[in-house]
């Protein structure tokens, strides 16, 4: 990815980096050759070269490009699960992912992790990302994702002999699991994305309490991919597969929803992150209707999202980690709303605004494996930075309103008022 050359002041704003400290007033960021050289006190502020380009805040606020820690770029605002993979040619999903993440990048976010992908799509979306091909969040891809047979994503029914070959590979055993994580990474994905537990989506035989893939199955996927070099996540609703994911080794889990006291301890004990990924919940419940979802779906989410915002409290109230995404791209769900996970972390989970900030940015990075270059705004990093019109502490929602002057990737001004005028 190209960056900016020579070097750009941002000034009159609030410093919010993403550590976590309180926001520093009338602060500086400068970037110079698509990384940042100074964020702090603007007084004690370097000077800059006198052809340094200047980024006025205007009072508002600067902090970390966001982070969006379980993106689905292929998902095209479904109103259907089987949409998702058998509605469209691959061809054209694939522009659609394109059209996903440049809007993604527009919301304000810089990065993005893979939550799963039709194909291939988002191993290649990141190589055009890379390249200045397409603009979006830098990306780290998943491809397709894993599930045992007959669980939560495996629901073409066998008598139209299509499987589910372009969202999911399905498994039997560790043998097959172990098969199916060798092809991943010969596709060359960073993540494995795995199903140990069903969802609220599918009552019937796959809901948020039944297990979709057995342990053997789940070790044999986390030995594969670390023995390649990936990592391991996975949709952890009931109590047993989010325990089984913990033991398995698991690098991440989504949504972590019915978590007892056995199962934050061992959380907590390999300081695992979390993407609870809850609002998709609340919508499920408010919009359902609207979108034809059955009562036994609606009332399985009302479930979840309680006792996922209860678990998400937990975890942070004993310094576990969050990290902030969703699944936008249903209907209901959209893509672009991204940043409203935000707001409901701060309105009905009861985050702090600047808890919820560092989840979205500093936990992002981390859950990425690239905290070293991405996720605060400090010298050596790369200028991803977002300089919001508001102050992002007092209205969170500044966020969701897409109120920026500038979203910036390497220093260039990628999105926002600022855009034009560099
Ligand atoms: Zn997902």
């Amino acid at each position: 990815m190209k960056h900016a050359p020579g070097t750009t002041l941002i000034s009159n704003g609030r410093l919010v980096d993403g550590i976590g400290g309180p926001p520093v007033a009338d602060a500086a960021v400068i970037v110079a050759e698509g990384r940042i050289v100074y964020a702090g006190r603007k007084d004690a502020a370097p000077a800059v070269p006198p052809d340094a380009r200047s980024i006025d805040a205007r009072g508002g606020t600067i902090m970390p490009g966001l982070i969006e820690a379980h993106f689905h770029p292929t998902y095209f605002n479904v109103a259907k699960l089987e949409d998702l993979d058998i509605k469209y040619p691959v061809e054209y999903v694939t522009l659609l992912a394109a059209h996903n993440a440049r809007l993604a990048l527009e919301c304000g976010y810089t990065a993005a992790r893979s939550g799963g992908s039709l194909f291939n799509i988002d191993v290649w979306l990141k190589r055009a990302i890379e390249n200045d091909v397409v603009s979006g969040p830098r990306l780290a891809a998943s491809g397709r994702e894993i599930c045992g047979v007959g669980g939560l994503m495996d629901w073409n029914p066998d008598f139209r002999k299509i499987g589910m070959e372009g969202l999911v590979l399905l498994v039997n055993g560790p043998d097959e699991a172990r098969a199916a994580v060798r092809k991943l990474v010969k596709d060359g994905v960073e993540w494995v994305k795995t199903y140990p537990t069903g969802d609220a989506a599918a009552p019937d035989t796959n809901d948020h309490h039944t297990l979709c893939m057995t342990f053997d199955e789940m070790h044999a996927c986390v030995a594969t991919a670390h023995n390649h070099g990936l990592k391991v996540t996975g949709h952890c609703r009931a109590t047993e597969g989010i325990k089984n994911a913990l033991r398995a080794g698991y690098d991440t889990l989504e949504h972590g929803t019915f978590m007892d006291d056995e199962a934050l301890d061992l959380l907590l004990t390999r300081n695992t992150p979390v993407v609870p990924a809850l609002y998709f919940e609340k919508v499920s419940v408010e919009r359902g209707p609207e979108f034809g979802l059955p009562q036994p779906v609606i009332d399985g989410h009302q479930e979840t999202l309680e006792a996922g915002a209860e678990s998400a409290r937990r975890i942070l109230q004993h310094g576990g980690r969050l990290g902030m995404g969703g699944d936008y791209g249903f209907a209901w769900n959209p893509h672009g709303d991204y940043a409203k996970e935000l707001s409901f972390f701060a309105d009905y989970v009861g985050l702090s605004p600047l808890q919820v900030i560092t989840c979205a940015t500093r936990t992002g990075a981390e859950i990425m494996g690239r905290a070293h270059e991405l996720g605060t705004l400090e010298t050596g990093k790369l200028a991803d930075v977002l300089v919001v019109d508001g102050d992002v502490i007092a209205d969170i929602r500044a966020l969701e309103d897409r109120r920026f002057i500038a979203v910036m990737q390497n220093g260039i001004v990628r999105s926002g008022s600022a855009a034009a005028e560099h």
